[in-house]
Order: C-alpha cells, then structure tokens, then sequence
C-alpha cells in the first residue's frame, strides 16, 4: 500500500479546501482515499467519483505528489477534478436520456461526449490555473 506523509495530505487538502470554496462546492464533502489506487492506474493525477444526490466525492490520488508534476499542475489537477464535480449531473441527465437510445448511439454519443467534456474541463482549469 502507498503511504503519504502529513504533509503531503495537508498539501492536497488544502488544494481541495482553497478550490471548493473558489468553486462554490462548499456544500460538497470531497474525500482523499488515500489508501485506494485509481482506477486509470497511476499516470492520471488524480481522479474523482462524484455523487451528486449525497453531495459527496472521492478522490484517489495517482502520481499527483510525482516529482516530474509541477505545483501548477497540481491545483490545475484539482481544479479539473473539483469542475468534474459541476459536470457530474449534467452527465447523468445525459446518461438518462441515452438510455432510451439504440446501443450503438449510446456508445457513440457517450464517447464524443465524454472527449468532448474533457477537452472543456481542460480548458477550464488551465484558464483558472494556467500551467506554466
Ligand atoms: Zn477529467
């Protein structure tokens, strides 16, 4: 299992705390799963599971603390996932109406969709924090 110093939770902590505030997610509880791979294995910074009926967030840390991730990649990171958390019911709005479509429309729609939301976030975040 990996394990963190205090004062690398503190760092990612207080990213977190800074950016929900910023983003008016306040009412939202984000949680560090600290001891939980991500799912997209470690070369993703960061990955967040929002659940937006219980105002809660997970977030699993990938090679967020590597030394080859800048300081500004590292709030642009927790910008991105902490805007995932806006994004997230629109997203099962759009997974509700794809329901009603054939399979092949809703892997296609899903997809562009899901490229499409990435590249917007993206731009988001790194006009929020610019990388260097
Ligand atoms: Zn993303």
């Amino acid at each position: 299992m990996r394990t963190f110093t205090d004062e690398q939770k503190q760092k990612l902590l207080d990213l977190i705390a800074k950016w929900k505030s910023r983003l008016r997610l306040e009412h939202w509880r984000v949680i560090v799963e600290w001891d939980k791979e991500p799912n997209n294995g470690d070369d993703v910074t960061l990955e967040v599971y929002p659940m937006p009926e219980r105002h809660t967030a997970h977030i699993r840390v990938g090679c967020w603390f590597s030394d080859a991730i800048s300081d500004a990649e590292r709030e642009n990171a927790v910008v991105h996932e902490l805007l995932h958390i806006h994004a997230e019911p629109i997203w099962e709005t759009v997974t509700r109406v794809l329901e009603h479509l054939s399979p092949q429309a809703q892997g296609l729609i899903n997809e562009e969709l899901r490229a499409r939301f990435e590249v917007m976030i993206d731009a988001i975040a790194t006009s929020i924090v610019p990388l260097d």
